[in-house]
């Protein structure tokens, strides 16, 4: 395992990390036995980084990694989130972080998170998670039950403004860079290097777009991206290699990115992408590939209040509808 500073926090972590959304079911059923399994995989090969949240499965996910991870808190960074709580339900008052966290200690079988992030900062008023919500994740850094705190979300507009005006430790973004969109580059990044905040890139297989199985039924790129994933996994194959691989190494390269977060609950996935870690992908495969996906390069939807949208996000709707006329245009050839 490699590892990295986290910004200026001085915690070294795993240039890997793990997303702990599959373990609440987030991608389809989950094997309890299996996922343990799992997370015990990862600890006894050098991943220090564990990522839930009470959304993912609506609280199952972080009941079941408190579980497996009795007995080896002391070995991990734990980092869990507030304000989110599901698909529609989102609460950024101080009063609702305060009770959060008490309820995700409880659910973690622990008595602090090392690290503590508003969810999705994107379905706020930006003014609120500034003046209300930060300052109440402070309060919780004195009292001792969250060493650190950061935000998260995917729209890099909001992450940008609160990252230049407020005081945290980290930046979470998920599917802006990886093969597919590598815009944080762009909006985020420069800021983020500017200030010494610790960069975690989440979903560098763009939510399982990546991958042989491709995107799960609630993705919400169009299905022309998913088209040129399964040609991209198909050269990929012809190559002796996986479109995951080539994902994990061309998301792993980032110079600015501490962590790399990537969903598992499997362990032949956390096996395959920790052997990943120091390999170089094959420049000529690397650069057919992005070739490929040039086209549908660089997508983003619109997520959040719609004053806080990335310039040139498209509507879910019509990405539903695009979807549907492609689907259309499929069952008629
Ligand atoms: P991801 O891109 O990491 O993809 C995860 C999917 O890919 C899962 O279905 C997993 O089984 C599969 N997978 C993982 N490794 C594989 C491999 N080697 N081969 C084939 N398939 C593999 O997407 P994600 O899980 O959404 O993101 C990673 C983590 O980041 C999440 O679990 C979560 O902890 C965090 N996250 C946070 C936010 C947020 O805070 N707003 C948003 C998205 C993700």
């Amino acid at each position: 395992m490699i590892y990295k500073t986290l910004g200026k926090t001085g915690l070294k972590v795993s240039i890997i990390g793990f997303g702990a959304s599959p373990l609440g079911a987030e991608f389809g059923p989950v094997d309890p036995q299996e996922s343990r399994r799992a997370v015990n995989y990862a600890i006894d090969h050098g991943i220090n980084y564990f990522d839930v949240a009470p959304y993912y499965g609506r609280t199952l996910a972080e009941t079941r990694l408190g579980e497996f991870l009795e007995g080896k808190r002391d070995k991990i960074i734990l980092t869990s989130k507030a304000c989110r709580y599901d698909i529609t339900d989102f609460d950024y008052s101080a009063q609702r972080i305060i009770r959060s966290i008490e309820e995700s200690l409880k659910r973690l079988r622990t008595d602090y998170v090392d690290l503590y992030q508003i969810h999705d900062v994107e379905y706020a008023k930006t003014e609120q998670v500034i003046n209300e919500a930060i300052p109440a994740m402070l309060k919780l850094k004195q009292q001792g039950k969250v060493r650190l705190i950061g935000i998260t979300g995917y729209p890099l507009t909001p992450l940008k403004e609160i990252a230049q005006t407020a005081d945290v430790d980290t930046v979470l973004t998920y599917c802006r860079y990886n093969l597919m969109d590598t815009t944080m580059d762009d909006i985020l990044t420069p800021v983020i290097r500017r200030k010494g905040i610790g960069l975690i890139n989440a979903s560098p297989l763009h939510m399982r777009v990546l991958t042989e199985k491709g995107a799960p039924h609630w993705h919400p790129a169009p299905e022309k991206v998913f088209k040129v994933a399964a040609q991209v996994a198909k050269l990929c194959r012809q190559h002796g290699t996986t479109i995951s691989d080539l994902a994990m190494q061309f998301a792993l390269a980032h110079r600015d990115v501490a962590i790399t977060l990537v969903g598992t609950s499997k362990v032949r996935h956390v096996e395959a992408n920790i052997n990943i870690v120091g390999t170089q992908p094959d420049p000529d495969l690397l650069a057919q590939v992005l070739e490929m996906i040039k086209p549908v390069a660089n997508i983003c939807w619109k997520e959040g209040l719609p004053e806080n949208d990335d310039p040139d996000a498209i509507d879910k709707r019509t990405l539903g509808m695009e979807r549907n006329e492609d689907m259309q245009e499929e069952a008629d050839r």
